[in-house]
């Protein structure tokens, strides 16, 4: 991705990752989304994904209307899946799983019972955005909880910090 080369602010905010990106043989953000992507980790989804215990994450489970299943674009799970290094170590790694029913890729979000363009609400962390640029933040955002540069805001009652999250992403990387 090359806004993670070309953009600064966003380096510096991966590089608080440097230590996961090396394990993977990354040396950069924009690297270790190619080596996800090629090793099978970087995952579509609609339906459920593993937490990497025994439980299933629904994308469908922080809806505000309980029907649709567009207003989590993505979930990054710890302990999910197995990389070996270029060192030959086998270890166990995360997955990043996009939700292609979300707002990522139909630039739709459920609000007070409505569909509305997420780049349009306001105050919003996508707020502004192009379709592209969402898809980008939302990749961007999930593989700053991959290497560590974002808390974590999966738990429930935490989509206030996911949105804070993305609004970092927003403001640091475009
Ligand atoms: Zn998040």
């Amino acid at each position: 991705m090359r806004i993670l080369g070309t953009d600064q602010d966003c380096q510096k905010l991966f590089a608080k990752g440097q230590a996961v990106m090396n394990t993977y043989g990354a040396n950069t953000g924009s690297g270790l989304l190619s080596i996800l992507d090629a090793s099978g980790l970087l995952r579509y989804s609609s339906g459920f994904v593993t937490n990497g215990k025994t439980e299933w994450v629904s994308f469908a489970s922080r809806t505000l209307d309980g029907t649709s299943k567009t207003n989590l674009g993505g979930v990054t799970t710890y302990a999910s899946g197995n990389f070996v290094t270029p060192g030959g170590t086998s270890i166990s790694t995360g997955t990043i799983t996009l939700n292609v029913d979300s707002f990522v890729f139909i630039g739709l979000v459920s609000s007070n019972g409505r569909m509305t363009a997420v780049g349009s609400i306001a105050p919003s962390a996508f707020g502004g955005m192009n379709q592209t640029q969402i898809m980008a933040a939302a990749i961007l955002h999930e593989l700053g909880h991959f290497v560590g540069a974002l808390p974590s805001d999966g738990a429930p009652g935490q989509s206030g910090l996911s949105n804070a999250n993305s609004e970092t992403i927003r403001r640091t990387c475009f």
